[in-house]
């Protein structure tokens, strides 16, 4: 049902960057240490992610390209209590309906690797490959199935940059994983280490120098991260690096929270720049509002805001001279 597929390809592959996220997300629950990216054409060129995780099966790789397939969840429950990131199994098969997917994989407990390659939603047999115990996956000519999408992309350089942003914000999600981004002809790498490390290399020496260390908790609420100096320039969104269980989440109310407890220092024109992290009860809080799963909804939302709001602002107060 290749119409419905582009469908729901079209909620979960919005751009390049939409599918950088989710095959790092899938790289990551695989249990990589390390994962290497490469961009060409802003994404719509290439896009390939290798990593050492776990890899796939033969058997289970055409199911990792069908719809609704996922090794992820094993029953309705776990839904509300879901630990993985990915857990829908709709990334592959949409992205295979929109543009020509490969996948050559190894599982830890296979003697080799096998390879699938999916093009406008059509899945060929797996054959034979080589590469060690891990997964890679290709994307070439994306939105090639869809010329309407293709058509709406916004500049090259939007597009990879989204993708950098993308990739910052997952880099920053999993400090202790190895990352290596090529794009453009341009390298980055970040390797694996701790949080603040993490921090300094994705936003850079004069953050790390600058930044106040955040930790507060309360009603099993617990926040941690760095609060920046604030900057001027573009969306206040843009700056606000923000996790929810380890994940990586661009949600409004966490943004104003986060503006709202650098409100007393911080100039009209400026922006804060923040990394936070949120760790709650996985009931506490919905992650499956939207296929993208960006945005996050908890039970207690005032409770959250309030705890960001108000650590933030003792942390400011406390460090000011
Ligand atoms: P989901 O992540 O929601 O399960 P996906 O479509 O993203 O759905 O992936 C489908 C399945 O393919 C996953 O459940 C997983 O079993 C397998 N898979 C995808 N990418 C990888 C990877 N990099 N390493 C190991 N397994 C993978
Ligand atoms: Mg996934």
């Amino acid at each position: 049902d290749r119409l419905i597929d582009k469908i729901a390809a079209g909620e979960v592959v919005e751009r390049p960057a939409s599918v950088v996220k989710e095959l790092v997300e899938n790289a990551l629950d695989a249990g990589a240490r390390s994962i290497d990216i490469a961009i060409e054409a802003a994404g719509v060129g290439l896009i390939r992610i290798a990593d050492d995780g776990h890899g796939i099966a033969a058997d289970d790789l055409p199911l990792a390209v069908s719809r609704h397939c996922t090794s992820k969840l094993s029953d309705a429950a776990g839904l509300s209590a879901i630990l993985t990131m990915g857990f829908r199994g709709e990334a592959l098969p949409s992205i295979g309906a929109v543009g020509r997917l490969a996948i050559t994989s190894r599982h830890r407990e296979a003697d080799g690797a096998w390879r699938i390659a999916v093009d406008g939603g059509r899945t060929a047999p797996p054959e034979p490959a080589g590469r060690g115990v891990g997964t890679t996956v290709e994307v070439r000519d994306l939105f090639h199935a869809t010329p309407a999408r293709l058509k709406f992309l916004k500049a090259e350089r939007t597009e990879t940059a989204a993708i950098s942003d993308t990739v910052k914000r997952l880099a920053l999600s999993a400090p202790g994983v190895g990352f290596t981004l090529v794009m453009n002809g341009r390298t980055t790498e970040y390797p694996p280490g701790s949080t603040a490390e993490r921090a300094r290399q994705v936003l850079g020496p004069e953050f790390a120098e600058e930044a106040i260390a955040l930790a507060a908790e309360r009603e099993g609420i617990r926040i941690t991260g760095h609060l920046g100096l604030p900057t001027s320039g573009r969306a206040s969104s843009q700056h606000a690096y923000a996790f929810v269980n380890g994940r990586v989440v661009r949600d409004r109310q966490i943004t104003q929270a986060i503006r709202a407890g650098y409100q007393d220092v911080m100039a009209r024109d400026r922006h804060p720049v923040a990394v936070v992290f949120i760790e709650i009860d996985p009931a506490a809080v919905d992650v499956n509002v939207h296929p993208a799963k960006a945005d996050v909804r908890f039970r207690d939302t005032q409770a959250v805001r309030g705890l960001i709001v108000s650590s933030i602002r003792r942390h400011l107060a406390e460090a000011a001279p």
